[in-house]
């Protein structure tokens, strides 16, 4: 639940930068100087800020707005105008600090070699937290304002539209303790933030990381970027070793990573309970408003179509002609296809002919967005890596790429753009404290544009093994995202069960609890490696309380979207710009009801699971007539 307004900064899609770190880096000597891009592909800030002075002087106006809002500590209770002022003025530094921030963050992704704009960046981050702890008082202030007045106030013009935002603020109120247990709690934090801090410190520098040799025979050095993209290799021999590598130094160390992991499902227990939850679940989705039934319903409809993935596994061991089935062998496409390149000219016309079942409305929005230079295109030397969508209330949604032509990077052009859309409808169409939008529904606008476009590119598809490697690539999103996902979510459930309940935290009995679940997803023809066993304890969304569920959820909502938009269905169109207008002023469920589906039923996820086994009826025959395999 987002309390601050404004402050949304940087639209990190996890899994999507996780995807991106797969790719090759660009090698150096091939790789430009930012002044030898052409201006038309690379982003156009200038509307921001037209010179470093204009953004000096906007820096200072900001300042003296915090000092404004800081002074008025202890007026909020004061009457309806009072009250309405103070709120205003905190939005209004929201988005500017907001802009201030991201114009400087983008500036120095451009290339953060240069130590001008990684100055810049840092004073607006200092201003950002200088605000937030002069500001620290406001909140609690709002809750000490009785409800019955406040209610009284809310009618007021100028203060209706904050309804949304103090229906949600005023649910926190059960779960928020006398002063003196805050002050009890907030001194915790350090302490109970240890096995976070362990685990990102030991995988992320101490851990012994081994060598393999590559397809060509040179020495590589398996991290994680190295492995991912090893277990997109055509060589067997080479995605094994890098796969055993990889694991050999988690198992190493499996004792102390299942001490960290038990510390952190503890460290969720000890605040769910302080704060009056009945679980650690409890509280996740209560930041959202979501009933704890959103999360197993996941589950339990995921759990019943397994049989699927079954078939899926069988399909890889034959297609590939394995005795068996490991989980190396799950990541490589089964279509003997060479990789085809477009070009940025091609990928703009095949991510805006592919998205057109949105309707003018949105495809006008998206034209623009290539047209009128909201997207860096290319690499350069000292240019960020990934990709993302940074949306801000007062500029254009800008999207950063380093495409270099593949499909997968015109996919993140359908998908990046999918986010900017709705930053671009939010902020159009909200007030400021409504202008982001809730974490649940983040993954839906873009994830849904990237089906609507893979599609496109399924029914263009001329021969054979393009339609084969296409279908292959949406059910690898769909196993890596729904599939994968739900398991680490089903993981995620028992690990923090064994907390609740006071049992035993082991590696033994994390790895016991991982394997089960592989078992029953990947069914009889898939062997499970003992480097399988010990991945439970090397994922980093566990430690973020009840975080992967939502990447599975958004894929089931964006497909049953999809599927809505592909048909034509009467009003679809208007519902789904409905929805990306909304912002955050609803809730995640009531949105995404409005785009036309309901998470808390079986049916989105049904539907999902409907396009993957059509999906693996088109792909079976495909692969099997022979000549599209490899
Ligand atoms: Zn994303």
């Amino acid at each position: 639940m987002n309390k601050q307004p404004g402050r949304r900064g940087i639209l990190a899609c996890g899994l999507m930068l996780l995807l991106m770190t797969m790719h090759v880096p660009t090698k150096a000597a091939t790789t430009p100087e930012r002044n030898e891009i052409e201006e038309r592909d690379k982003w156009d800030l200038s509307s921001m800020y037209d010179s470093a002075e204009a953004w000096d002087r906007h820096y200072r106006e900001v300042e003296s707005m915090v000092a404004a809002l800081a002074a008025r500590q202890g007026t909020l209770g004061e009457g309806a105008d009072a009250l309405r002022s103070a709120l205003e003025l905190r939005d209004a530094i929201g988005v500017q600090l907001e802009k201030l921030q991201a114009y400087a963050a983008m500036r120095h992704h451009e290339d953060m070699r240069l130590p001008g704009p990684q100055g810049t960046l840092q004073r607006a981050e200092t201003l950002a937290v200088r605000y937030g702890e002069a500001t620290a008082w406001f909140q609690p202030e709002l809750l000490q304002i009785p409800e019955a007045r406040l209610k009284e106030w809310l009618r007021a013009e100028g203060l209706r539209v904050y309804g949304h935002y103090f229906d949600d603020l005023l649910r926190s109120k059960a779960h928020i303790l006398s002063s003196r247990e805050e002050e009890l709690l907030a001194m915790a934090g350090k302490t109970t933030e240890t096995g976070d801090n362990a685990f990102s410190l030991l995988t992320n520098t101490e851990l012994r990381r081994r060598t393999v040799k590559d397809p060509e025979g040179a020495e590589v050095e398996v991290t994680s970027p190295v492995f991912y993209q090893a277990l997109y290799s055509k060589d067997r021999r080479y995605r094994r070793d890098a796969f055993e590598a990889y694991h050999q130094g988690y198992l190493d160390v499996k004792s102390t990573l299942a001490a960290t992991l038990a510390g952190t499902m503890h460290r969720d227990w000890y605040y769910s309970k302080a704060r009056h939850y009945g679980s650690s679940l409890e509280r996740a989705l209560d930041a959202e408003n979501l009933p704890a039934g959103v999360y197993h319903n996941l589950i339990g409809t995921i759990g019943r179509h397994l049989p699927l993935l079954h078939r899926y596994a069988a399909l890889k061991k034959r297609a590939l002609g394995l005795d068996a089935v490991h989980f190396y062998d799950l990541y490589v496409n089964l279509a003997d296809v060479p990789e085809r390149q477009y070009t940025w000219a091609e990928a703009r016309t095949l991510v805006l002919d592919g998205i057109k079942p949105f309707g003018s409305e949105y495809g006008a929005v998206m034209r623009q967005a290539f047209d009128s230079r909201w997207i860096d295109v290319y690499a350069n030397r000292g240019k960020m890596t990934g990709a993302y969508n940074m949306g801000t209330y007062l500029s254009a949604p800008y999207v950063l790429l380093n495409y270099t032509g593949t499909f997968n990077d015109v996919s993140t052009v359908a998908h990046e753009l999918g986010h900017a859309m709705q930053s671009y409808f939010a902020k159009e169409n909200q007030p400021p404290v409504y202008a982001g939008y809730p974490m649940f529904t983040a993954e839906v606008a873009s994830t849904a544009a990237e089906i609507v476009f893979k599609r496109s590119m399924l029914d263009r598809a001329a021969d054979r093994k393009e339609r084969a490697f296409l279908i292959n690539q949406m059910l690898e999103d769909m196993r890596q995202t729904v599939f994968r996902q739900t398991q680490f979510a089903e993981f995620e459930l028992a690990a923090h069960t064994l907390a609740e309940k006071g049992e035993p935290m082991t590696a033994e009995v994390f790895m016991r609890i991982g394997r089960e679940i592989y078992e029953r997803y990947y069914g009889p023809e898939f062997v499970i490696d003992p480097g399988l066993e010990v991945e439970c304890l090397r994922i980093p969304h566990f430690y973020t309380n009840y975080y992967v569920h939502r990447y599975a959820n958004s894929y089931c909502a964006a497909a049953a979207i999809a599927r809505q938009i592909m048909a034509g269905n009467a009003g679809a169109q208007e519902r789904w710009l409905q929805f990306l207008k909304t912002g955050n002023s609803r809730y995640a469920l009531d949105m995404l009801k409005l785009a036309g589906v309901d998470m808390t039923t079986p049916q989105p996820i049904e539907e999902a699971m409907a396009l993957f086994r059509q999906l693996l009826d088109e792909l079976e025959p495909l692969l099997e007539a022979g000549g599209a395999g490899q």
